[in-house]
């Protein structure tokens, strides 16, 4: 990984600005400061202002873990596209794979509920119904291997088979005709018709991008982490206003 604000990262977001470019950023931990009250989240000052500047000169993108509603409260009109849910909710998506999506999730917990809620009550397991996901919940239980094994088993349980997002004391499972961040972004890139884009982004749902190794895609991190897939990384996430700033003037 290398650092973006040296000279080889400058010089890949000056590459950047002669194409037709998404700039494409992830919002909790990236665009905004991460806040123990999730509700509490919102842009400092200068991001708006940057990313305001930004949106008159280019494509841009805000791509969440949030539900489209709640992220356009935190991000206003601005941008070209805004995308939730880890890419299930926007623009890209179609009805009819929405309406797929949710058939799905609907029939695993109809399996849970039939075949192992006793056991997941018991353990101290909480199921989150989201829209387009289902998310086991073990934060609050003592006995964590014995909660992961059995969450294990009811994962294995389920058909179709999903595919699993493991988050801090959180097991995510989501169907895997579902968009993810990184199809999503190509699918923007697409509509918008843009043969470049970056990305940035800080937590495990933003590997999805990295991980796609789109050589057309320029990939950062927030944070440096040798496991990630990123190409490049930011140190702290205020960076993120310098990034903004730069991109802005080298679009000029
Ligand atoms: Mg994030």
């Amino acid at each position: 990984m290398d650092y973006l604000l040296s000279e080889e990262g400058r010089r890949e977001l000056e590459a950047l600005s002669k194409g037709r470019c998404l700039y494409a950023f992830d919002f909790d931990g990236t665009l905004a400061k991460i806040v123990s009250d999730p509700g509490g989240a919102r842009l400092g000052r200068s991001v708006q202002v940057w990313l305001k500047a930004l949106a008159k000169r280019a494509q841009t993108a805000v791509i969440s873990g949030r539900s489209l509603e709640d992220l356009r409260s935190r991000v206003g009109a601005e941008v070209s596209c805004l995308v939730g849910n880890h890419g299930s909710e926007g623009p890209h998506v179609v009805q009819e794979e929405m309406f797929q999506v949710q058939e799905t999730c609907h029939g695993w917990l109809q399996l849970i509920t039939d075949q192992f809620q006793a056991d997941l009550t018991q353990c101290g397991v909480f199921v989150e119904k989201k829209s387009y996901s289902l998310s086991f919940h073990y934060r609050t239980v003592q006995q964590r291997s014995e909660a992961r094994a059995l969450i294990s088993r009811v994962v294995a349980a389920l058909a179709p088979t999903p595919r699993i997002v493991l988050g801090k004391s959180v097991v995510n499972v989501i169907p895997t005709t579902a968009w993810h961040k990184g199809t999503a972004l190509q699918k923007c890139m697409r509509q918008f018709g843009c043969t470049t884009a970056l990305y940035v982004g800080d937590d495990v749902t933003d590997e999805d991008v990295f991980a796609l190794r789109d050589p057309r895609i320029l990939t950062v991190r927030i944070g440096k982490k040798n496991a990630s897939s990123a190409r490049f990384f930011l140190k702290r996430q205020p960076e993120i206003v310098q990034v903004l700033r730069l991109i802005v003037e080298m679009a000029g």
